[in-house]
């Protein structure tokens, strides 16, 4: 089933290697709920609890590509959510360091993390808006969902020649944006199509 899903994202126009390779690794179904896990292997985003999703396989594979990670390459993820996107980086040969603002997701995907091969390097608790000055500079920094305005703080914690690889827009749809960082304060930006995230809050989330 997973090599039919990596059949059908070369058919959606994705021709990394490495991705498709990291994607025919990773075993999606575990990362969702038993009741999606018989859809594991469409190209569909479903609920991971806490009104987030997994975001879709083309999605993920587009931000993977983009990013352009290399072996022991430092990156930063904002937005956990049930950790497949990590996963994927993490099959990529990434030192992956990954954020989360919802306190229900953080704590259930640490534990699911603690069962799984693919183990980031460090899972924080935190807003991502303002990254993870401690742990810069990043070779990479991806965002998982989508920023209403770019949020500075990511810039300045990339280094030269590290890319950013985030969805920014206001309404119901972003615009998935890269930026590389060419000098101390220059970026080069390019876009990538329209895509559908769920928001970029800022702030924590604890339980209610
Ligand atoms: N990569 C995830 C996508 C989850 S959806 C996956 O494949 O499962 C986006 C996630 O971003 C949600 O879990 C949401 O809680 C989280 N998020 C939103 N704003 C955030 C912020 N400021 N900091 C960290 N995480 C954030």
């Amino acid at each position: 089933m997973r090599n039919h899903l990596v059949a059908e994202l070369k058919t959606k126009g994705i021709t990394d290697e490495n991705v498709l390779r990291a994607i025919a690794k990773v075993p999606r179904h575990l990362y969702l709920d038993s009741s999606f896990e018989a859809h594991a292997y469409q190209d569909k985003a479903f609920p991971i609890g806490a009104n987030q999703t997994i975001s879709q396989p083309y999605t993920v594979a587009i931000q993977s590509s983009l990013l352009d990670v290399k072996t022991g390459d430092k990156i930063l993820e904002v937005g956990t959510g049930c950790g497949y996107q990590t996963a994927v980086l993490i099959a990529l040969g990434a030192k992956v360091y990954t954020i989360e603002r919802q306190l229900e997701l953080f704590k259930k995907t640490k534990l699911f993390f603690q069962q799984m091969p693919y183990r980031p390097k460090k899972m924080i608790y935190g807003d991502g808006y303002i990254g993870c000055a401690g742990q810069a500079p990043f070779d990479g920094v991806i965002v998982t969902a989508g920023a209403p305005q770019l949020p500075q703080a990511l810039l300045k914690q990339l280094r030269l020649g590290g890319r950013l690889v985030i969805p920014v827009g206001e309404g119901n749809t972003q615009l998935m944006h890269k930026y590389i960082k060419t000098a101390t304060t220059k970026f080069s930006k390019s876009l990538h199509g329209e895509f559908r995230f769920v928001p970029l809050l800022e702030d924590k989330e604890g339980l209610n």
